[in-house]
């Protein structure tokens, strides 16, 4: 049998990997994509971490929590009785995997209409030779010239607390523990930690929060870090920063955590199961980089350039294996763009406006600088902030928690960073992305006509208010 050869290869087939693919094959490539990740009946399911255990079945739990959590608490508001209300988490669970089907299957599609060949299993290198490389896909040997590695990042466990996924649970884990647990801990208090402490708390799951940290959200501007601090724990979220975990036993109620906490009290934590989201690690099990001399950095990550470009000739990475926001749509962005540059073109990332989000109720978003890394740099810079409770179309909802927060250059005026926490801040953040990524000023945001009534008005209120110009407050 003759040797398939690509013009691009790339090795997994997450948001960053199956993106470049398509990318590349649209570029006019003969191209490849390797992704090794099974579905329950041990068949291809790409779309990596993000499709599978990551962002869209966090996010659809979130929905159905949150439907749950309106059903039980808002809608006596608005007229609607339901009498008791109550949660089949079988059934919710069904959903979420149908969700997620449904975009391993998009992907699959979108191979076809691109014409990507798809390898189900693992790639590896192999050798480097006559200016190619040569690859193992599943059984077979492929060769390629370019080679994209986007293998994407694993779980960190916590140590002498190995992850089971019945008891201690990474992220897969947690989104299908088939029963709302009656005491949840969750060990780390990041974006993870609290979107998927936020489902089961809704569902009825007392749920404790233990943070190393000593700050609540370090990454977010303070004052969105310390709205947010408030208003989970009026929803009943137990947050204890500052601790530091001793141990982690397994009994036959659950499990025991004993740590130390912020004033250096010994403390037990008994809970029925945990969930552990201390931060990921690149992966590159199975690449055997070796074979080639791929560097990797001291926190094995794939080293690159700004370009993605690893040490080796038509090497290049990109997405949770190499450095920078472990974010889906950094991986995107850095795939499109190394497909481009492979084909002669002028691929581009703006490492400075890349959004971030936190799904929790109230959303969180920010894009550009916190206050906090102003001050730092001692840039003069200007802030204006909207509250929600300002906004019609927030009373309407009923949903008026949160603020708009605009930080702009105190001379030019330039918008240097917007920080929300409200309703639909996901979406929100959008238009500040877009407005950076023009190098508007807040002015010009401020003198954009916005529909009414919107959540967006709140955006143009808080440009607004960096001068004192605020119409609704
Ligand atoms: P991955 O998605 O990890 O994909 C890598 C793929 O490569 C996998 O399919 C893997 O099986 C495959 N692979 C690895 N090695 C090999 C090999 N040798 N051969 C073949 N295949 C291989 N990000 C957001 O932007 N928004 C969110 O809302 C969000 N929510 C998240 C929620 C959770 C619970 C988690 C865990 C993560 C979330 N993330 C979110 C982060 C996001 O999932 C990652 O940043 C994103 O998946 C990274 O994409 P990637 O393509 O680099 O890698």
């Amino acid at each position: 049998m003759s040797t398939k050869q690509f013009d691009v290869v790339v090795i997994g087939g997450g948001p960053g990997g199956y993106i470049a693919a398509i990318r590349a094959a649209q570029l006019g490539f003969n191209t490849a994509c390797i992704d090794e990740w099974k579905n329950e009946k041990g068949g291809p399911a790409p779309g990596g971490t993000c499709t599978n255990v990551g962002c869209i079945p966090s996010k659809a739990l979130l929905q159905s929590s949150e439907h749950f959590e309106h059903a039980k608490l808002h809608f006596a508001d608005h007229g609607i009785s339901t009498g008791d209300v109550s949660m089949d988490v079988a059934k919710m669970l069904g959903r979420k995997d149908t969700v997620v089907k449904q975009n391993n299957d998009g992907i699959l599609y979108l191979f076809k209409k691109n014409k990507v060949t798809f390898f189900h299993g693992r790639g590896s290198f192999v050798a480097a030779k006559d200016g190619s490389y040569e690859l193992k896909a599943g059984d077979e040997t492929i060769t390629t010239k370019h080679v994209i590695v986007a293998t994407g990042s694993n779980a960190r466990q916590l140590p002498g607390a190995p992850f089971d996924e019945e008891t201690i649970l990474s992220n897969d884990g947690a989104l299908r523990i088939p029963a709302t647990p009656k005491k949840l801990g969750v060990i780390g208090s990041g974006v993870i930690g609290l979107e998927l402490g936020s489902v089961w708390r809704r569902l009825g799951a007392d749920v404790t929060v233990l943070e190393a940290m000593p700050a609540f959200l370090p990454a977010v501007d303070e004052s969105v870090a310390k709205e947010a601090a408030k208003l989970f724990k009026k929803q009943g979220l137990k947050i204890e920063l500052g601790v530091k975990i001793a141990s982690v036993t397994k009994d036959k109620a659950g499990v025991t955590v004993t740590y130390t906490d912020a004033k250096g009290g010994e403390q037990t934590l008994a809970v029925d199961k945990l969930i552990v989201s201390i931060g990921r690690t690149a992966n590159t099990i199975g690449l055997n980089g070796e074979a080639v001399g791929l560097a990797l950095d001291e926190r094995g990550a794939v080293t690159v350039d700004a370009d993605c470009k690893t040490n080796l000739p038509n090497v290049w990475a990109i997405g949770d294996v190499v450095r920078g926001p472990m974010l889906a749509h950094k991986a995107e962005e850095e795939g499109v763009a190394v497909a481009e540059r492979i084909a002669g073109q002028h691929g581009h990332v703006d490492f400075d406006i890349i959004p971030s989000v936190i799904y929790t109720s109230p959303e969180i978003a920010q894009v550009g600088k916190t206050e906090q890394q102003l001050k730092a740099e001692g840039r003069a810079y200007k802030a204006g902030q909207f509250p929600f409770l300002a906004n019609g179309r927030a009373r309407a909802l009923g949903d008026t928690s949160g603020f708009v927060k605009f930080l702009a250059d105190a001379t030019t005026d330039e918008i240097l960073g917007v920080h929300i926490i409200g309703p639909q801040a996901s979406e929100l953040i959008s238009e500040a992305t877009v407005a950076m990524a023009f190098k508007a000023s807040a002015e010009d945001i401020a003198r954009i006509c916005h529909a009414h009534p919107s959540l967006s008005e709140s955006t143009k209120e808080a440009a607004l208010a960096i001068d004192k110009r605020t119409l609704n407050f």
